[in-house]
């Protein structure tokens, strides 16, 4: 006998606002940025200047780039953000894409930018920038030469 709308119709309203909060959280991580030239997405299409975030060589073939919102993490409780991409050698994606952090972890122990790292520290600073970078890795991308 009543006109007034119902329960129900008042939950479909409420129930709108979850895809509406969902699109504009996605759109915000495709904010535009100020990329230096001949770059995409924040990383570079050259390996021209890069060096193996791994091992250090200057052989990079492949470039990941990262989640912007991602990339801060802690170190030791002092705030950390590593860059906007990591750039790999071929052996190294290999190696990080097989999955096999130890080996991953083993090689930049290796390399001429991570050796300082002394061994009580290996999981606070090399272990966790590697997850960060795993966490935050938006894919490999072929750089161009
Ligand atoms: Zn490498």
């Amino acid at each position: 006998m009543s006109d007034c709308p119902n329960g129900d119709r008042q939950a479909s309203i409420w129930n709108m606002d979850g895809p509406d909060d969902e699109f504009t959280f996605g759109e915000a991580r495709r904010l535009p940025s100020p990329d230096p030239q001949g770059w995409v997405d924040g990383s570079p299409t050259s390996g021209r200047g890069q060096s193996c975030a791994i091992c250090g060589s200057d052989e990079v073939a492949w470039v990941h780039p990262l989640a912007r919102d991602l990339v801060a993490y802690r170190e030791y409780g002092k705030g950390h953000t590593l860059p906007t991409f990591w750039a790999l050698c071929d052996r190294c994606e290999g190696i990080y894409a097989s999955g096999d952090v130890d080996a991953a972890v083993e090689l930049m122990r290796s390399s001429d930018v991570w050796s300082s790292v002394p061994d009580e520290d290996v999981t606070e600073c090399i272990r966790k920038p590697l997850e960060v970078f795993r966490r935050a890795d938006l894919g490999a991308r072929r750089l161009d030469d």
